[in-house]
């Protein structure tokens, strides 16, 4: 018995009310983008629940695509069937059989959206279970922990008939819940801090801060393979990359040494800001962790978060290094991350930066130079790349060249 669809279930997204329509629309597109390689796949959405008719196309192929898609529930591959009894029983049996192993219990759970339908839930389980006793010998029925529980949906347009409830990526459709400013470093924390705010539908965009020539092409490439390993999940990224060597430069020269790390989190922090509300986001995401390193104490984020009042989202807080790695190496970013390349913190990071700096202090000290017009002009001067994931097709064209 071949699969003639798949069943999508939003879970929590159905209870959201007026904005439903958005976010219907929204993991319709998304699947669509991840579907684009099965021309013949379909994706049909109603209110609660979306089906992929799979019109020959492989269902399992189709799954594991769908696996990271956020704002799926669950799936089910299912078949469709008229609502009639002698056809419905048919069919039963011919999904069962395709499944049943020798030795395999089963129950059949009955549901019945559509209450004119003429079998009550009950009816339902004792009608197709008596059906497939009556033709598969040495079946038995297990109602606490079967093999196969085989799901007999009656709804008002059809019956559904699924035996597998597949976990989805949960989270809500990327782009759902609107745009925010991922800063992202060439670390660890930052793409899985990305990753973990798209989970929850934010739009993404990324800000680099690259200080050629103290940091290299190299290093500048890996923040955006990084980007690119993201946009796999959005399907586009935009990447706004920061000359930021001046700025560095000057507060090398005019910043005591232990207030240099302050003031140069204060600035980077400004300018993403900037390109910020230039492009109309409502936040900033950064990969802080709370007392990994000097600036991700409580205190330097107090001086530090002083600049700006947009929220700064720091989905990785709580977390610890060990958990933040294991899902870097689930999303395909780690290994781009540990490629040793310097980034621009490092470069000029100061020999003891303060773990407890003092806002009155960090205002003091910059009150000596007069930033505004670098900001601009580091904003002016940012260069904006447009990523795409890159497509299986073009890695295989790639392959087949050398
Ligand atoms: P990561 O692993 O993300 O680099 P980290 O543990 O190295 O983080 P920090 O260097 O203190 O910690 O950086 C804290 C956060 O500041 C980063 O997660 C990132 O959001 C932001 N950040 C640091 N450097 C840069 C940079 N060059 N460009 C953009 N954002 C940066
Ligand atoms: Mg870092």
């Amino acid at each position: 018995m071949n699969y003639d669809r798949i069943l999508i279930r939003y879970g929590e997204m159905s209870t959201k009310g007026r904005n439903r329509n958005k976010f219907v629309e929204k993991l319709k597109n998304n699947m669509k983008r991840v579907l684009k390689d099965f021309p013949n796949a379909k994706v049909e959405a109603s209110r609660d629940r979306m089906h992929v008719l799979l019109n020959g196309e492989n269902s399992e192929e189709i799954i594991s695509r769908l696996k990271g898609v956020f704002g799926i529930q669950s799936f089910s591959p299912a078949v469709k069937v008229e609502k009639d009894i002698d056809v419905m029983k048919e069919a039963v049996l011919d999904l069962f059989k395709s499944l049943y192993k020798p030795g395999n219990t089963f129950k059949i759970t009955g549901k019945r959206a559509d209450k004119t339908f003429l079998l009550t839930t009950d009816e339902i389980n004792h009608t197709f279970g008596a059906h497939l006793l009556k033709n598969i010998k040495g079946l038995r029925v297990d109602v606490k922990n079967p093999d196969i529980n085989m799901q007999i949906e009656i709804r008002k347009e059809a019956a559904y008939l699924t035996c597998e409830n597949i976990r989805g990526a949960g989270g809500l459709p990327v782009g759902s819940s609107g745009k925010a400013m991922l800063m992202l470093s060439g670390g660890i924390d930052s793409p899985v801090a990305g990753y973990l705010s798209m989970k929850r539908g934010l739009e993404v965009e990324a800000v680099h801060f690259h200080s050629p020539p103290f940091t290299s092409e190299r290093s500048k490439q890996k923040v955006i393979d990084l980007a690119e390993k993201l946009s796999e999940v959005s399907g586009f990224m935009t990447l706004y990359v920061v000359p930021f060597a001046e700025i560095q430069q000057l507060i090398q020269k005019q910043v005591p040494n232990n207030y240099s790390m302050t003031v140069t989190r204060r600035l980077m922090l400004r300018i993403t800001d900037e390109i910020r509300r230039k492009h109309n986001g409502l936040a900033i995401i950064t990969g802080e962790s709370l007392g990994q390193v000097a600036s991700q104490t409580l205190e330097s984020m107090f001086a530090i978060n002083e600049v700006t009042n947009t929220p700064v989202l720091r989905p990785i807080i709580a977390m610890d290094k060990t958990e933040i790695i294991e899902i870097s190496r689930e999303i395909g970013t780690h290994d781009i991350s540990i490629r040793p390349y310097e980034d621009c913190c490092t470069v000029f990071v100061p020999s003891s930066p303060k773990t407890r700096p003092r806002r009155d202090k960090v205002q003091y000290y910059e009150s000596y130079i007069d930033f505004d017009p670098y900001i601009s002009k580091a904003v002016n001067e940012t260069e904006i790349i447009h990523i795409k994931p890159k497509s299986k097709q073009a890695e295989e064209t790639f392959e087949n060249l050398f």
